[in-house]
C-alpha cells in the first residue's frame, strides 16, 4: 500500500510551509532565534488549520541541532528520529483519550526525567480541553514550577473549556481560519504536482465546503480525485459533494427583478428533487444577497468569496438593487430561516417564502424621494433600477425566460430615456431657436409620443 492521503503527504515540515498562519510562524521563529523560549504554549483555533502541525515543527525546531533562522533542518539525528516517530524527547499525547488523573500523574513523573539527546523534553497535548478538572489541577502543579528542560505545547479547538489558571501560564496563539484563496492556491499546487487538471470553479467548491480548514479541503480533494480521476471539472465536484447549484441563487435574484413567480415553484421543486437541505439553501441565499450588497457598496467583488466567473455575474447587479431593498430581503430571509427550522412542511414554506420574496416591491426611501423631487422626477417618473444584461448564465436552458428578460431590459431603458428628456422637450416651444426641418419633425415625433403640443 503506497498511497498516502494528501493531508499527510503535504504536511508542512517547516514553518515556512504552514499555510495562512504567518503571524504565528513569525513570532515563534523569532522566539527561537532570540532564545526566548516559554515553558508552555497554547495553540487555539478551529479544526484543520495547522495547530498540531505547528506544534510538531516547533518541537522539532527547539531540539534541532542545526536550526537555521528558527526552522528545523529535517536532516539531523533529532529531526530524523522525530520524523520517523522514534523520538524519546518529543512526546505526543491525545488529550481526548488520556484525560484521566492517572494518565496526567504518569505524565508528571515523565516530566522529571531529562531529555536523552535533545535540549528539551517536549510534551504536545492535543485536544487539551478534554482533560478532566482533576487532571487540569494536577497539570497546573507542574506548570507552576516546571523543570528547566520541560516544554508543554497544548492544542485545542475549544479554548473556552480550558481553565483560566492554565491559560494564564501559557503563551497563547490564536490560529486563523484559512482564507479561500490560500486554500485554492495550496490545492492548485497539489494538483499540479500530481498532474491533475482541475478548474477554478471546482477548486472554489472544494475550498468553500472546507470552510477555512485546509485538512478538510485536502480530504475532499482526495475524495474528488477518487471519484473523477485526473480530469476534474465543477460538475464532477458539484455532483459528488451534492452541492446546491449556485446558478439557482441567481435565478431567484433575477426573478425578483423580473417578477417571474413561476421560479418559486420550479426552484423549490429542484431543491426537493436533488435532496438538498432547505436550511443550507436559505443560508446560501442569504450569502448570495449579502454578496450582492457588498458588490453594490464596494463597486467591486473584493468581499465575495467565489470563482472569477461568479464574481463577474455579481458585478452585473451593481445597478439592479437598492441597498434598502437588499437589507429588507436579508431581514426577511433571516426570518424564513428560523421558521424553516420549526416547519413540518419545508417544501410548502419554501414555495410561499420564495413567492413572497419575488413579490417584494422595491422601496423608495425618504432621501431618495426628496432627491427625485428636487431633480424634477416624481415617483412615477423616478429612475428605474436596471436589470443585469446577462443573456446567458451557467447551465441556463430556459430560452423562454431569457427572451422575456431581454424584453424587460429594453422597456426599462426606453422609459428611462424618455423620463429624462421630457421636461426639456416640453419647454422647447417657448424658446426662440433656429432648427432644421429634420430636427423639428424629430422633436414633434417625440412630443406626440409623450402626448404634448405640436411644435411648429
Ligand atoms: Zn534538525
Amino acid at each position: 500500500m503506497n498511497y498516502v492521503v494528501t493531508a499527510r503527504k503535504w504536511r508542512p515540515q517547516i514553518f515556512e510551509e504552514v499555510v495562512g498562519q504567518e503571524h504565528i510562524s513569525k513570532t515563534v521563529k523569532n522566539a527561537i532565534i532570540n532564545n526566548r523560549i516559554a515553558h508552555a504554549y497554547l495553540f487555539a483555533g478551529p479544526r484543520g488549520v495547522g495547530k498540531t502541525t505547528t506544534a510538531r515543527i516547533l518541537a522539532k525546531a527547539l531540539n534541532c541541532k542545526n536550526n537555521i533562522d528558527g526552522e528545523p533542518c529535517n536532516k539531523c539525528d533529532t529531526c530524523n528520529s522525530f520524523n520517523s516517530s522514534q523520538s524519546l524527547d518529543i512526546i505526543e499525547i491525545d488529550g481526548a483519550s488520556n484525560r484521566r488523573i492517572e494518565e496526567i500523574r504518569s505524565l508528571r513523573e515523565a516530566v522529571k526525567y531529562a531529555p536523552t539527546t535533545g535540549t528539551y523534553k517536549i510534551f504536545i497535548i492535543d485536544e487539551v480541553h478534554m482533560l478532566t478538572t482533576e487532571s487540569f489541577n494536577a497539570l497546573l502543579k507542574t506548570l507552576e514550577e516546571p523543570p528547566e528542560h520541560a516544554i508543554f505545547i497544548f492544542a485545542t479547538t475549544d479554548v473556552h473549556k480550558v481553565p483560566l489558571t492554565i491559560i494564564s501560564r501559557c503563551q497563547r496563539f490564536d490560529f486563523r481560519r484559512i482564507e479561500l484563496d490560500a486554500i485554492k492556491n495550496q490545492l492548485t499546487k497539489i494538483a499540479n504536482s500530481d498532474s491533475i487538471s482541475i478548474d477554478d470553479q471546482a477548486l472554489t467548491f472544494i475550498a468553500k465546503k472546507a470552510d477555512g480548514a485546509l485538512r478538510d479541503a485536502q480530504s475532499l480533494f482526495d475524495q474528488v480525485v477518487s471519484f473523477g480521476g485526473k480530469d476534474i471539472d465543477a460538475t464532477v465536484v458539484s455532483k459528488m459533494l451534492n452541492l446546491i447549484d449556485e446558478d439557482i441563487y441567481f435565478k431567484i435574484s433575477d426573478a425578483i427583478l423580473n417578477k417571474h413567480y413561476v421560479e418559486a415553484y420550479e426552484i423549490s421543486k429542484s431543491i426537493y428533487d436533488n435532496g438538498w437541505n432547505y436550511i443550507d439553501f436559505i443560508n446560501g441565499l442569504l450569502e448570495h444577497f449579502r454578496n450582492i450588497l457588498t458588490t453594490i457598496l464596494m463597486k467591486d467583488t473584493s468581499f465575495v468569496e467565489s470563482s472569477q466567473q461568479v464574481k463577474k455575474m455579481y458585478l452585473e447587479y451593481i445597478d439592479a438593487f437598492s441597498e434598502s431593498d437588499l437589507l429588507r430581503i436579508l431581514k426577511y430571509l433571516n426570518k424564513v430561516e428560523k421558521e424553516l427550522k420549526a416547519s413540518q412542511n419545508q417544501k410548502l414554506l419554501m414555495e410561499i417564502s420564495l413567492s413572497h420574496l419575488i413579490g417584494l416591491e422595491s422601496t423608495t426611501t425618504i432621501t431618495e424621494l426628496i432627491k427625485n423631487i428636487q431633480n424634477g422626477k416624481f415617483p412615477e417618473n423616478a429612475e428605474k433600477k436596471k436589470c443585469p444584461q446577462r443573456i446567458q448564465s451557467i447551465n441556463n436552458t430556459e430560452t423562454g425566460s431569457i427572451e422575456r428578460r431581454e424584453e424587460k431590459i429594453i422597456i426599462t431603458e426606453e422609459k428611462k430615456t424618455s423620463d429624462f428628456e421630457k421636461p426639456e422637450v416640453r419647454n422647447i416651444s417657448n424658446v426662440d431657436v433656429n432648427i432644421s426641418t429634420e430636427e423639428s419633425s424629430l422633436i414633434n415625433a417625440i412630443i406626440n409620443e409623450l402626448g404634448g403640443r405640436e411644435f411648429k
